[in-house]
């Protein structure tokens, strides 16, 4: 556990760097499907990319870096390739034309194969480390993964903020219980239904549980705030990424229309801080954004 939490990324100082345990997610759903197989670059590539692609930060990059970097981290992850042990590098041409395959190292694998519960342990510690609750879900639906319940690990907890227990009330009160984008409000047993408390900047990456940094976002807008489909600006205006799709007119309605409007303010000047925006637009957000609508 403590070996897979430690590896070493490539980052600048708040960029999102999620490509080593993206990696390691998806190694670990193949081990658990199909046992400790090699896996074929080649084979592999185009399922890799697309999972940087939906859970990575916006900026162009690929899974050819980690799939070679990796093996630098202890006991790991390794490479051969036709030519016998070792990587070629972190060319994706070279991963390709060398018949490379990644594999777990050998004593992981023997760790996993010793304790069954260890895959889900791993799987909740990489996620919470690297990624806001929202995206947990899918991103053990594109990767076979199942998390388990339980405790976090020392080393992961450390690096998230202080949890604040009165987070979520304040966001949603500071916002009289209605989404920020849509207005959407919903009640069940006396209690708001439907509505999350978002961090702008996320936990993993340091987001604080501030009203600053906090949002009321019905569920589908927060869901879509933490893919890059939603944006802000920093005159807390609403931005949608030119990048999503959709064919149908409630698609339309629920999302295209929200571009250029602004974001309902809360009660008691608990504005969004514009350093946490900056964080969102620059790491989640799928820029560009369409055009403001008429
Ligand atoms: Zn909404």
């Amino acid at each position: 556990m403590e070996r897979v939490l430690s590896i070493r990324r490539w980052t600048r100082g708040e960029e999102r760097a999620p490509h080593k345990p993206l990696l390691l997610l998806y190694a670990l759903g193949r081990y658990q499907r199909e046992g400790a197989a090699p896996i074929r670059y080649s084979a592999v590539e185009r399922e890799l990319e697309r999972l940087l692609r939906e859970f990575g930060p916006p900026r162009p990059s690929t899974m050819a870096y980690p799939f070679h970097h990796l093996t630098n981290d202890e006991l790991l992850w390794q490479v051969e390739t036709d030519e016998g042990p070792g990587s070629p590098g972190a060319s994706a041409g070279r991963l390709r034309s060398s018949g490379a395959r990644g594999r777990l190292h050998p004593e992981l694998v023997a760790a996993l194969d010793r304790d069954p519960s260890l895959v889900g342990r791993l799987t909740r510690a990489l996620l919470t480390a690297d990624f806001p609750p929202s995206l947990h879900e899918d991103i053990c639906a594109e990767t076979g993964l199942e998390p388990a319940d339980g405790e976090l690990p020392a080393a992961v907890l450390r690096r998230l903020p202080p949890r604040d227990p009165g987070f979520r009330l304040r966001v949603l009160e500071a916002y009289r219980f209605r989404c920020a984008f849509c207005d959407y409000d919903g009640w069940l047993g006396g209690r708001p239904v439907g509505l999350d408390a978002a961090h702008v900047r996320w936990r993993a990456y340091e987001g604080p549980d501030d009203p600053a940094n906090g949002l009321s976002l019905c569920a589908l807008h927060h869901r879509l705030f933490d893919r890059g489909v939603l944006g802000l600006t920093r005159d807390r205006t609403i931005v949608v990424s030119s990048a999503f799709r959709a064919r149908s007119p409630v698609a339309a309605r629920l999302v295209h229309d929200l571009a250029g409007r602004p974001v309902r303010s809360p009660d008691g000047g608990a504005e969004c801080d514009p350093v946490h925006i900056d964080w969102h637009a620059a790491q989640v957000f799928r820029g560009p954004a369409i055009a403001r609508a008429a």
